[in-house]
């Protein structure tokens, strides 16, 4: 997996696992599953999507810092993670030195490494994520028991945000709500290149390209339209780049229009 380079700051993505997730299911316009027809080369026989599942090492020089942190050591059938600390270890970065980790959102597969058996996994990190998330996935009461073990214990190292805020020279959090009430994409920059953490602001490639398509795990299906679109009208035919943690291989790419439609294009 190879390292990005965007100006002064490197960005190398950090594979945990894999997901699976039956693509007419979890990935539509309202409707119209059989959209997927037109892709046939991106689903297996049994019409399953393999989603990556990882996260995204930045280092800017004087911070490291992490874009989520995997599914964690668990196997569910689906889910399957337990490589993080290995490809992080990989880029000669052990757990204690990492400064900051910052979560897209904080669905179980972004946060699997945040804690192990209670215990806080990066222990000089700072943690970062919108407030809306810690509120709906940690302090609600309707909030999710597994994710309350898991996040808690990060209670007194959180910095919590509700607008764009910078999280590291040249790393900004951005708020992109929608998928969850917190949802944030971080965005890179350095003199002049760009890159764009989508977190499941899209899960697969062609949901930033097929208008309307959407995620079965969107908590706001709307909002997370409206996000998407805006992003895409913000960076298409850009020289921006664009990644996210499903992405096959965590490959980046950037969106084109070309003949009047858009594209991905995989760097
Ligand atoms: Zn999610
Ligand atoms: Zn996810």
């Amino acid at each position: 997996m190879s390292d990005m380079k965007i100006g002064d700051i490197t960005v190398t993505p950090l594979m945990d696992g894999s997901g699976l997730e039956c693509a007419r299911d979890v990935l539509q316009r309202h409707g119209s599953a059989s959209e997927w027809d037109k892709h046939p080369d991106q689903v297996d026989d049994h019409g399953d999507l393999h989603l990556s599942v990882g996260g995204f090492l930045i280092r800017t020089g004087e911070s490291i810092v992490l874009i989520d942190a995997g599914v964690g050591t668990i196997d569910n059938g689906r889910y399957r993670g337990g490589l993080f600390l290995e490809s992080l270890r990989t880029q000669g970065v052990e757990p204690e030195d990492v400064t900051d980790v910052a979560f897209t959102h904080l669905h179980f597969d972004h946060v699997g490494w945040a804690t192990k058996k209670g215990q806080v996994v990066f222990e000089n990190a700072t943690y970062h994520v919108h407030a809306a998330d810690w509120g709906f996935f940690v302090d609600d009461v309707n909030s999710e028991p597994g994710a309350v073990r898991k996040l808690s214990p990060l209670e007194s190292r959180l910095e919590t945000f509700t607008e764009t805020s910078v999280l590291a020279p040249g790393v900004d959090a951005r708020p992109a709500v929608g998928h969850t009430p917190g949802s944030t994409v971080y965005v890179v920059s350095s003199q002049g290149a760009k890159l764009v953490l989508l977190g499941d602001v899209a899960h697969h490639p062609l949901e930033l390209v097929e208008d309307g398509w959407s995620f079965a795990f969107d908590q706001s299906k709307d909002g997370a339209v409206a996000s998407r679109k805006e992003l895409v009208d913000e960076f298409a035919d850009t020289d921006a780049l664009l990644a996210a943690g499903h992405f096959p291989d965590l490959r980046p790419g950037r969106v084109k229009t070309v003949d009047g439609s858009l594209t991905w294009h995989t760097l």
